[in-house]
């Protein structure tokens, strides 16, 4: 089991400052990658970063909400070019350092989704992703 990062995340950061192993890193390059992923392997399962996400981006990966209802204005984000994701999102990180998302979509509130499909991308960014290069 691992923590997963779903795509409430807006890289905000502050979940990679507590996390003891070190484990949590921003995607690059942003428009491919625009959460902060887990590294599963690494990971222990702690929680410390789970209350530091100012957007409840945090999940156990067996709690990945299937059928997640919006509270309204929470913002989704995807890869730079992915159909129905054609807001800008710029917002300033828990360092103060600024935050340009291209490939970004507003829920309403009531509006349900599925962020079980955001499980993947975590694992894929360390095992075919840039982060594995990172890793080496
Ligand atoms: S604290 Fe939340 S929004 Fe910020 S990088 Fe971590 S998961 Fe993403
Ligand atoms: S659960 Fe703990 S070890 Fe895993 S990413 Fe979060 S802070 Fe790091």
């Amino acid at each position: 089991m691992t923590y997963i990062i779903t795509s409430l995340c807006l890289r905000d950061s502050g979940c990679v400052d507590v996390c003891p192993v070190e484990c949590i890193v921003p995607g690059k390059p942003v428009d491919e990658w625009p959460w902060y992923y887990i590294d599963p392997d690494t990971c222990i399962d702690c929680g410390a970063c789970v209350p530091e996400c100012p957007f409840e981006a945090i999940f156990v990966e067996d709690e990945v909400p299937d059928a997640y209802e919006a509270k309204g204005d929470e913002k989704l984000s995807m890869p730079k070019g992915t159909s129905g994701f054609d807001e800008v999102y710029d917002g300033t990180n828990h360092h103060g350092d600024p935050v340009h998302l291209e490939g970004v979509r507003t829920l309403a509130a009531g509006e349900v989704v599925d962020l079980t499909k955001d499980i993947q991308p975590n694992y894929d960014y360390f095992q075919s992703g840039p982060g594995y290069s990172a890793l080496d």
